[in-house]
Parts: structure tokens; C-alpha cells; sequence
């Protein structure tokens, strides 16, 4: 099942969406049913539905916070000079972070070197403390597609990750949550105007999602709606004002967003 966020004629509802498409080019076909509340737990119709098309996706969820794992692919790890660590190697970006589809990703004059990292994203279902990997499935609502935008130059600089990670709109979440899906082997995909930069595969992942959800609640409660970006592979790039970026993760869709100077 597909669960987004959408802005309709009258408001802002959670949705269930119906139809084939990836979310990002072929909407049309795409039908978008209101739920009741919120996306835990059984979804209740309320009857009214909308083409997705006269609606616009929103991010689709606001989580509390964004967990990311770093150099979780050996190859991304690599191309930056870095060692896999052994354990998983973990950064919060903040909720304010968070946009939705064709939101823009906005550059922020003080860095010259602003890049992409597609991703593959957990969206947490309930809330959970010391989650064994063996149970971690329990606690996941689905999986939706991030970008985890990164200035690189100032992550450089500080060594730690805050400033560099943090930027208003450098987290794209969408274009949905796919709620049935087996994370273990799925393409990975990143194009910047439709040039392909990123093909990835998860099952390169050097700690499982199972394992970093183990990791992480280990630390921290996670909360329903709490993102868990897990990695990127190869290919990370510079993006510049005036392009468009896409993330495709297999089985659940595109996540594209235009790139504006702030
Ligand atoms: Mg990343």
C-alpha cells in the first residue's frame, strides 16, 4: 500500500493512493482516497478522493527526527576516501530539514559545493526502544524514497556533520510510503537532469536495515513518523542552481526535486 500526504483543494489530508505510476512523471493516472487521521495503524477511508493530479504530494510524513547512517556502502565510502566503519555510523538532520516532491532543494550561499545522495528511507510505525534486528520489522511502517542533501564543503570543514546536513530542504522525502516491500535487494537510483550519476543496489549495504534499527534504538526511542536514512551508494555529485535531481528506489517510486539558489 502506497500512504502519502497531499494538499488538496481544501486542505492538507493522509491518503492512500491508488493506480500504476512512479509518482513523479505519470500522476495522471493516479488516484489519491483520504484517511482517517493519520497512517498507523489500519487506514479508514473517509470517502473522499481526488486525482492525484489536482493535488500536489506534500513530504509524506513530518517526522520528529531524521536519523541518517553514514558510509553505510563500501564503494560511497570509498570514492570519498573514507574507511567502512565498524559499527554504524550515525547523524540526526533536523525535521526542519524536510521537504516534499517538487519542493526545491535551496543552495545556501555559504557553501560552493552542494551535493545529492539518494537513499533509500525507513519510516517508523510505533514507538520502540531497544528493537533486537530479528524484531525490527515490527516496528517499520514502510519505506520511502530521501535525498540526503549534503554541502560538503562545510561537512569538510567541521569535520562533524550538523552544519553540513542541516540546511532547510536538504531532506526530500517521497513521493509516498510503500508499506509492503522487502528493503534487502532494490535498485538505488539517482539522475541529475536525466543524466544517471547513481545506481546503486541495497543489497551492497554494509549494516542492514534491520541492524540499524537495532543500532539506533539502542541509543534513542524512535517515534511513528521517525525517518531512518540508510546510506548512499557510489556517485555522489555536485548539484547546481537550475537543475533537477531524481532518486528512484525500486518498488516504491521517484523522488524529484528542482535545485534553486537560496
Ligand atoms: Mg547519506
Amino acid at each position: 500500500m502506497r500512504m502519502a500526504r497531499i494538499a488538496h483543494p481544501s486542505g492538507v489530508a493522509f491518503v492512500v493512493i491508488d493506480g500504476e505510476g512512479d509518482g513523479s512523471h505519470d500522476i495522471d493516472n493516479l488516484v489519491a482516497k483520504e484517511i482517517v487521521d493519520h497512517p498507523f495503524g489500519t487506514p479508514e477511508y473517509t470517502g473522499r478522493e481526488w486525482p492525484l493530479g489536482q493535488t500536489r504530494l506534500l513530504a509524506p510524513i513530518l517526522p520528529s527526527k531524521v536519523v541518517a547512517v553514514g558510509r553505510n556502502y563500501a564503494d560511497h565510502a570509498a570514492e570519498l576516501g573514507n574507511a567502512v566503519p565498524d559499527e554504524p555510523l550515525i547523524f540526526l538532520k533536523p525535521s526542519t530539514s524536510v521537504i516534499g516532491p517538487g519542493a526545491p532543494i535551496l543552495i545556501p550561499p555559504s557553501s560552493q559545493r552542494v551535493e545529492f545522495e539518494g537513499e533509500l528511507a525507513v519510516v517508523i510505525g510505533r514507538p520502540c526502544r531497544d528493537v533486537s534486528a530479528e524484531n525490527a520489522k515490527s516496528v517499520i511502517l514502510g519505506y520511502t524514497v530521501a535525498n540526503d542533501v549534503t554541502a560538503r564543503d562545510l561537512q569538510r570543514a567541521d569535520v562533524q556533520f550538523t552544519r553540513g546536513k542541516s540546511f532547510d530542504s536538504f531532506c526530500p522525502l517521497g513521493p509516498w510510503i510503500e508499506t509492503e516491500l522487502d528493503p534487502s535487494d532494490l535498485s538505488v537510483v539517482t539522475e541529475l537532469d536525466e543524466e544517471l550519476m547513481q545506481d546503486g543496489r541495497t543489497s551492497d549495504m554494509v549494516h542492514t536495515v534491520a541492524h540499524q534499527i537495532e543500532f539506533i534504538s539502542a541509543i534513542m526511542t524512535l517515534l511513528p513518523g521517525d525517518v531512518i536514512l540508510t546510506g548512499t551508494p557510489a556517485g555522489v555529485g555536485r548539484m547546481l542552481a537550475g537543475q533537477t535531481v531524481s532518486v528512484t528506489v525500486e518498488g516504491i517510486g521517484t523522488l524529484t526535486n528542482p535545485v534553486q539558489a537560496r
